[in-house]
């Protein structure tokens, strides 16, 4: 089922550590309408990045979002949230720094980058957090910091 031009519910629900461990993550009707949203953030993400957008993580049912090690309030369990890299564009933070400007008008709620156990990609949610300065973060093993920092 294709959710945009781009984005397909297949590619937004997919989870390797789903498969592994025998996990159904399949939406509920009221996630499902959330990825629909989702996808279409994701869209205008490609289109201002013009270049592919790979989804590596979308919706993580409670279980598997368990399992994964995400935090308990994770928008990925609303169907909310996408981690994504384009490699055909550039590197995480590159992702970060160009969509950060244009946070609103790609109606984007929260932007994290991040950089954890050696890997990169960058978070995005539809969802506005409640507090405005969280909207562009940066997450490491070394904890949260506002804005798009160094990954190091
Ligand atoms: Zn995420």
């Amino acid at each position: 089922m294709q959710l945009t031009p781009h984005f397909s519910l297949a590619e937004l629900i997919a989870s390797r550590t789903a498969s592994v461990r025998g996990i159904d993550n399949t939406p509920p009707p009221e996630v499902l309408a959330r990825l629909q949203a989702t996808a279409q953030m994701l869209e205008r993400v490609r289109t201002h990045l013009g270049a592919p957008v790979i989804v590596t993580s979308g919706y993580r049912n409670r279980e598997l979002n368990v399992a994964v090690g995400g935090v308990t309030s994770s928008d990925h369990t609303t169907g909310q949230a996408a981690d994504v890299v384009a490699p055909r564009f550039g590197t995480p933070t590159q992702i970060a720094r160009t969509l950060a400007p244009h946070i609103s008008m790609l109606g984007i709620g929260q932007i994290i980058l991040e950089g954890i156990k050696g890997k990169q990609w960058v978070h995005l949610s539809t969802r506005v957090p409640p507090v405005a300065a969280n909207r562009v973060i940066t997450i490491t093993d070394a904890g949260v910091r506002l804005g798009i920092q160094e990954l190091t």
